[in-house]
């Protein structure tokens, strides 16, 4: 028997219709550096979208699922895209302004994008890639930035004016009735191994995964609250705030290309948002602002931290502020809301913070399995430890293969009856809850035992005088493995190996304690802002790190 229920397609667009009329009076404010912050309602954010749906059709010609790429910071502007482009029937993907220049025009070629929309602030970035970008006809430009860096853009590229295109067009547009399963936005991943691979989300994947973010159990906003987007609106769609906020008027603070700690510091200080959303690189960044210079946070009641580990450090020096950290785990392939650490109910005031730190629980719709080394499911005891692999509406079944190809389901990637591998260890409890112990290529091989370099890394920067720390296998003769520390001191700070060493002897066993030290000026990043320990480890089989070994010296 079929349901009688009516099979409404669940789309961008009516998140649109909604956000713009029921939410019209929320806001999207941008950082402008300077004087007043430029401030759009949610009814105008409606308007020029469709504005902009009429200027890519109507002037551009953009049809069907033809490809139209951002390169852009978060703001109203790129709001407006993230709207207009899938709701027009169109193809969103958002561009990786840390990319590599190779690894973007690679990308960029192989999504075929059309269009390319860009903030005149990136046009140093973009001008140079464009002879380079075959498929791209159209650059539309917003925002402040010198124009005259496109003169040699070619005769095969037209270059627009964001405002000018949208001038005078129609305020409403007649979206088209779209299939839920159509591809709606794409997003590559950053590429650690091999190309980048992109991953293409739906209508119905977006739809179902802003719910999910919505839930009292994940973000749990309202239109009481605002926002400080300070994800990246190119990393997995700003971790789909921006879909879930015009579900339901939750303001949006934009920082634009302000993501000094300095500028955020004054942004909260000034606009007053109640939750902000960022890896946790911008949250140390932001702490030894606030360290340095006391502002008032007292507006910020939640902060969502994801992408790695949130060290514990962390978490309690914000809980000393009073803003409460959420942490939570999710990947390109999980939209990304894979798991979000919210304390379960009945566990006394002791027990919270080890629930906190866990990577969070699974929501209904992300299925979860543990898989050990023999291919064997694992228990979910919270002492198994086993690769995870999820499956669920908003996780990636494939990659997209090209024009020329077809998806494709790298067996790395994807096990046979189709499940997710996240490349990621952990246990499971009973309860569902997700502590992650390494990504598997990180994880130390020494001597038949696995050490988590997380671990170290969390207990090394609970030391008041380490400001960061990442701790990456090195080859050993005698173990296989061993862990190398490499440590950034806070400033003025004079701690020496020994007593780092000794410090982290208290708090891990004997064996896992490092013999290789180094200390270095800043850790590495990825385009994400994720510790780089691929370049940590070429650092250090080149040479280029000055190692202490502890162990030559008795
Ligand atoms: P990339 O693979 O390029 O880093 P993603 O942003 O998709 O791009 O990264 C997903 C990975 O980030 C996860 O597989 C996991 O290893 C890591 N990650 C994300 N959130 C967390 C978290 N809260 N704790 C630990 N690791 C995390």
């Amino acid at each position: 028997m079929l349901s009688t229920m009516q099979d409404v397609p669940l789309t961008v667009t009516r998140l649109l219709r909604h956000g713009s009329t029921i939410h019209g009076t929320s806001q999207v404010t941008t950082w402008t550096g300077e004087g007043e912050p430029q401030r759009r309602s949610y009814a105008e954010i409606g308007s020029r979208a469709a504005q902009l749906a009429h200027a890519l059709r109507d002037d551009l010609g953009v049809d069907g699922d033809q490809r139209v790429a951002t390169l852009m910071w978060n703001n109203a502007e790129h709001v407006e895209a993230y709207f207009a482009i899938p709701a027009m029937g169109a193809v969103l993907h958002t561009l990786n302004l840390r990319l590599p220049p190779e690894q973007l025009a690679w990308v960029v070629n192989h999504a075929a994008d059309r269009v390319v929309l860009v903030n005149g602030s990136l046009l140093p970035l973009l001008a140079p890639l464009l002879p380079h970008l075959a498929p791209v006809e159209h650059v539309i430009v917003s925002g402040p930035g010198d124009r005259s860096l496109l003169a040699g853009a070619g005769a095969s590229v037209q270059v627009h004016e964001y405002e000018e295109l949208l001038a005078g067009k129609p305020e409403s547009y007649d979206w088209p009735e779209l299939d839920e399963r159509q591809a709606a936005a794409m997003c590559y991943t950053s590429g650690t191994t091999g190309d980048p691979k992109g991953v293409v989300y739906s209508h119905r994947s977006i739809y179902l995964h802003a719910m999910q973010v919505n839930m009292a159990q994940s973000m749990g906003l309202t239109d009481h609250d605002t926002s400080l987007v300070v994800v990246p609106q190119f990393h997995v769609n700003a971790w789909g705030l921006p879909h879930a906020v015009f579900m339901t008027g939750v303001n949006m603070l934009m920082p634009d290309r302000f993501l000094q700690p300095a500028p955020l510091a004054e942004m909260i200080e000034s606009e007053r948002p109640s939750h902000a959303a960022a890896v946790p690189t911008i949250w140390q960044g932001l702490l030894a602002e606030l360290t340095a210079k006391p502002r008032d946070i007292s507006s910020m009641k939640q902060v969502t931290i994801g992408g790695s580990a949130c060290p514990p450090a962390l978490m309690e020096a914000y809980d000393k502020l009073g803003v409460q950290v959420c942490h939570a785990w999710g990947m390109t392939e999980t939209s990304p809301l894979g798991t979000i650490a919210r304390v379960p109910a009945g566990v006394g005031a002791d027990e919270e913070m080890g629930y906190r730190l866990t990577q969070g629980r699974f929501p209904a719709g992300v299925e979860a399995r543990l898989v050990g080394p023999g291919g064997e499911h694992l228990p979910w005891d919270g002492e198994s430890a086993g690769e995870l692999e999820v499956r669920g509406p908003w996780i990636a079944g494939a990659y997209y293969g090209g024009a020329a190809g077809e998806d494709f389901r790298p067996a790395d990637k994807f096990s046979e009856d189709g499940w997710l591998k996240t490349g990621d260890v952990g246990v499971i409890t009973a309860n569902g809850y997700l502590t992650l112990t390494d990504r598997a290529k990180d994880v130390i091989k020494s001597g038949g035992e696995w050490i988590s370099s997380v671990s170290l890394e969390n207990e090394l920067m609970a030391h008041p005088e380490v400001a960061e720390a990442a701790v990456v296998a090195v080859p050993d003769d005698k173990w296989g493995e061993r862990p190398l520390a490499t440590v950034v001191l806070k400033e003025g700070a004079s701690a020496d190996y020994d007593a780092l060493r000794s410090f982290l002897a208290e708090r891990v066993a004997k064996w896992q304690l490092p013999e290789r030290w180094a200390i270095i000026p800043a850790v590495p990043k990825t385009s994400v802002g994720k510790f780089d320990k691929k370049v940590i480890r070429r650092q250090y089989a080149d040479g280029e790190l000055d190692v202490t070994n502890l162990s030559d010296q008795g």
